[in-house]
């Protein structure tokens, strides 16, 4: 924790959470069994089945799957945002409502959601003035995030005087605002075109080395996850699944030279490899219709 907002700061202003006992050394992430079933009665969707995984402090797992495997659905049972079906589901060992409520994690989206009219130095201390901070320590505490994101100096523009790139990452300092352990991030650069996308991946992955934080990352793209991630979960599609976890042992800090290394190649046909394995698995048959449906989400 060089560059990031103190733990010591945070400790002083917010009031004090009652941590679990031995939270620190349980996983951040914990999915036993979940499941989610949308809808009651006749019309119902499995979106989710009896998914298990166990995520640790300080890793970067990436979910990847087809559209409607259920990615974003188990992102937001971990952030809270909906609840499981069956199953049980602890974020730093508790409830993840208690997880939510302690400020735990912060969260990232494909669009990044900010307040037009207000300077990105204030939309980044929004939640800190939600919280009650004091104006001192909201602006200590985004000098200090601007400062993360690579961003100094840009405080007093507005969000439409920024690239698309730039306003993510104010969207990232913003969902730093109070250190969390957990963040997050549901195909937060889905909507970039490819080469601000590597960048953002850059950017991230500094971000993460610096501050530690345990980060989840839904994407649909294979070399993002595999640049980005500790570890890939391939999904399987109806019901979504954990169909296979791999493991990325690329060594960090990775650089623009890691995406010509023979081992990403590897990797990435690996987990192609698993995405497609994954759809014949449906039928049996891997037919132009999946061929053509993998093509088109970008999977392949
Ligand atoms: P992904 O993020 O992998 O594309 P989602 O988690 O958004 O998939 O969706 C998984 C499945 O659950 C899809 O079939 C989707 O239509 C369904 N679903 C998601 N949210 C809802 C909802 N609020 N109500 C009903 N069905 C939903
Ligand atoms: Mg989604």
């Amino acid at each position: 924790m060089t560059d990031g907002p103190s733990a010591a700061g945070a400790a002083s202003q917010r009031p004090s959470p009652s941590p679990a006992p031995a939270a620190s050394t349980r996983p951040v992430v914990e999915a036993r069994g979940v499941g989610k079933v949308f809808g009651d009665g006749g019309a119902h969707v499995t979106a989710l089945e009896d998914i298990a995984l166990t995520i640790g402090a300080g890793e970067f797992v990436s979910l990847i799957g087809p559209s409607g495997c259920g990615k974003s659905t188990l992102l937001r049972i971990i952030g809270d945002l909906t609840s499981p079906t069956s199953g049980e589901l602890l974020v730093n060992g508790k409830a993840a409502r208690q997880a939510r409520l302690d400020r735990d994690y912060g969260m990232v989206f494909q669009a990044p959601v900010l307040m037009e009219w207000r300077t990105v130095a204030k939309n980044i201390e929004l939640p800190l003035e939600i919280m009650g901070f004091d104006k001192t320590e909201r602006g200590r505490r985004s000098a200090d995030l601007l400062r993360l994101v690579e961003l100094e100096g840009f405080g007093e523009r507005h969000p439409w005087q920024l690239s698309g790139g730039m306003q993510q990452r104010v969207a990232i300092a913003r969902a730093l605002a109070f250190d969390p352990k957990l963040l997050l991030m549901d195909e937060p650069f889905g909507a970039l075109d490819e080469m601000t996308r590597e960048r953002m991946n850059l950017e991230l992955m500094k971000i993460w080395m610096r501050t530690g934080t345990t980060i989840v990352f839904v994407t649909h793209s294979i070399p993002e996850a595999v640049f980005l991630s500790s570890r890939v979960v391939v999904m399987s599609a109806r019901p979504g699944r954990v169909a296979r976890i791999i493991d990325i042992d690329l060594p960090t800090p990775r650089t623009v030279d890691t995406r010509e290394t023979a081992r990403y190649f590897q990797l990435v046909t690996e987990v192609r490899e698993a995405l497609r394995r994954n759809e014949q698995d449906e039928d049996g048959v891997l037919d132009e219709a999946d061929e053509a449906r993998i093509r088109a989400e970008g999977l392949a």
